[in-house]
């Protein structure tokens, strides 16, 4: 069985003070778990979480990376950078990076190899909104956004993980039901499949309002390897919860 990835996407929520209380009561709940546990945190807190996290189970991310190794360009952060601070994963192409800072399937697709070639694994995010999943382009959006990152990154794919994020349910409290979530997984993981011999390694996850309550009958799915987990990650409880639920 494969070992499940429960991540915490923090976005741009903490302060100096919540982070510390939150990380450590994550640790002192976490004890030995079955799955692997990541928090993706606020660049400027990369410091703080590499430290608080020094010597234990607890993995650290980012919340995203530039396509660029170095350069002129302003407010970016390069792989490097991130690498520099333990950081192991990073979520690349999230929803929100998607709309409000129009990033493209092929700026995507650059992250992600930017991600590789630090040695940091992308937790690459796809999903269609509420209108295209009514439409009935569900499959055909999910495959359009990882066709450009199986394109760009060739048999380096079986490195990445992926998250199912449908926009509808990010944050709104509406969560996929455990048998859309895992059709769209096996669709995932069907293109992989053509893409690459070693695609039942790629952890796929489910992000879109987890919670305690539905992430046992979510990660019972065979093909939902884990979770990305937005606001019940900062409440150190309900990600306990969503850890537990992991094995
Ligand atoms: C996310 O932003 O990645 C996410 C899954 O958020 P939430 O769990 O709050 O829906």
């Amino acid at each position: 069985m494969k070992r499940k990835l429960i991540a915490g996407n923090w976005k741009m929520n903490g302060n100096a003070a919540a982070n510390e209380s939150l990380v450590r009561a994550v640790l002192a709940g976490m004890g030995d778990a079955a799955c692997t546990v990541a928090v993706c945190v606020p660049a400027p807190y990369l410091a703080q979480v590499q430290a608080l996290r020094a010597g234990t189970a607890l993995e650290l991310g980012a919340q995203d990376v530039s396509e660029h190794a170095q350069g002129a360009y302003t407010g970016e952060v390069s792989a490097d950078m991130l690498r520099e601070f333990g950081v192991r994963y990073v979520i690349v192409g999230h929803s929100e990076r998607r709309q409000y800072h129009a990033e493209s399937d092929a700026v995507v697709a650059e992250k992600v190899k930017a991600a590789l070639a630090a040695g940091i694994t992308p937790i690459v995010c796809v999903g269609e909104t509420l209108a295209q999943r009514e439409e009935g382009r569900t499959s055909a959006i999910v495959k359009r956004q990882m066709a450009a990152v199986i394109h760009t990154n060739g048999h380096c794919i079986s490195e990445i993980a992926v998250a199912y994020e449908p926009v509808w349910a990010i944050g709104t409290g509406r969560t996929a039901t455990p048998e859309q979530a895992q059709e769209v997984h096996a669709v995932l993981r069907a293109q992989l499949k053509a893409a690459t011999e070693h695609a039942d390694r790629v952890l796929i996850l489910y992000g879109g309002s987890m919670n305690a309550a539905n992430a046992v009958s979510l990660l019972a799915q065979p093909d939902i390897d884990g979770g990305l987990i937005g606001g019940a990650s900062l409440k150190a409880p309900d990600f306990l919860q969503i850890i537990a639920a992991a094995r």
